[in-house]
């Protein structure tokens, strides 16, 4: 107990300074070791969002200079457009997220929010205007209340039960024998993965985001669960400008466009039954995955 506990608060405490978004993007690990590379740059202005349009525009990005891992990423997401990205594992998805989120400057190109370059922009506007659904919530001994408005101190009761109610949890916690007041967490009620994943959700919706960025969990969840979670995320994506990054693409299909990426370049662009009649690299992704699903039903 104390072994799991005293490093997680640790971290709690390392990064009480640091926007909650960070932390749910679950690479605290990781992050911890990276230097901090991406400054404000001198004058650098608030982002202004109006209507959320996201542009890759040949973009080009390499941790190290020796390998390349985006090789001139075009593309555009337009205000309260869904827009989710496939491709196979290593294809540079998660590094557009990573990039959009700007833990790092591309090396070329530029992105830009509603004709803002990135790297105009301050650190924490732009991570007050992009919500990340976490693929793993943490909970804290806390109250369930307390853990959706985690890192939004002022939120007021409204506010709270309007983010839960989005993230289709208000219900269930309506059910609970305390309501918002019941204890969860190690030392409380334990909640299932999709519980928690849709307090995760209401956590994010608190702070209103015109921009949602979703890197899908990889691993599969059971059936009830991946359906919970996906029609909350659909409500909560409503009126806002959503990019999933997609690694099962049953969860997708219905995107307004799904854009392929094979190392680090878009391959195919459409929605769901433009690919498939293109009988192309998604139409192939989605036979295998299609295959796949059959043997493990
Ligand atoms: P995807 O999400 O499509 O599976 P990623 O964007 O995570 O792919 O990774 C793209 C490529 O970048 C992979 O080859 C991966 O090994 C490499 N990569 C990812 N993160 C780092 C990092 N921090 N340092 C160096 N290489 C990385
Ligand atoms: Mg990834």
């Amino acid at each position: 107990m104390i072994q799991i506990t005293m490093p997680l608060n640790m971290l709690g405490t390392v990064y009480r300074e640091i926007r909650q978004s960070l932390v749910d993007m679950g690479e605290m690990f990781l992050l911890l070791d990276q230097p901090a590379e991406v400054e404000n740059k001198p004058g650098a202005r608030r982002i202004e969002v109006s209507g959320g349009e996201v542009v890759l525009d040949d973009v080009h990005f390499s941790y190290d200079p020796e390998r390349e891992i985006l090789k001139g990423v075009s593309l555009r997401v337009a205000p309260g457009q869904k827009v989710a990205l496939v491709g196979s594992s290593g294809s540079g998805k998660s590094t557009i997220g990573r990039l959009l989120f700007r833990f790092y400057d591309v090396s070329g190109g530029a992105i830009r929010i509603d004709g803002q370059d990135l790297r105009d922009v301050t650190q924490d506007s732009l991570h007050d205007v992009i919500g990340v659904v976490p693929q793993d919530t943490v909970l804290f001994n806390d109250t369930v209340g307390y853990n959706i408005a985690y890192g939004r101190e002022h939120a007021t009761p409204e506010e709270i039960t309007g983010a839960a109610q989005a993230a289709q949890i208000h219900d269930f916690i309506m059910s609970l024998p305390e309501g918002y007041e019941t204890k969860v967490g190690e030392r409380g009620l334990k909640l299932s993965g999709g519980e928690k994943q849709r307090v995760g959700i209401a956590r994010t919706l608190l702070k209103n985001p015109p921009i949602l960025l979703l890197d899908e969990a990889t691993s599969a969840l059971d059936t009830d669960t991946e359906r919970e979670i996906q029609s909350a995320l659909n409500r909560a994506g409503e009126g806002r400008t959503v990019l999933t990054i997609a690694h099962r693409l049953s969860t997708i299909a219905d995107a307004d466009r799904i854009v392929v990426l094979e190392k680090g370049l878009v391959v195919e662009e459409g929605t769901h039954a433009d690919l498939l009649a293109r009988n192309g690299r998604y139409a192939a992704l989605w036979a295998r995955q299609s295959a796949e699903a059959e043997e493990a039903a």
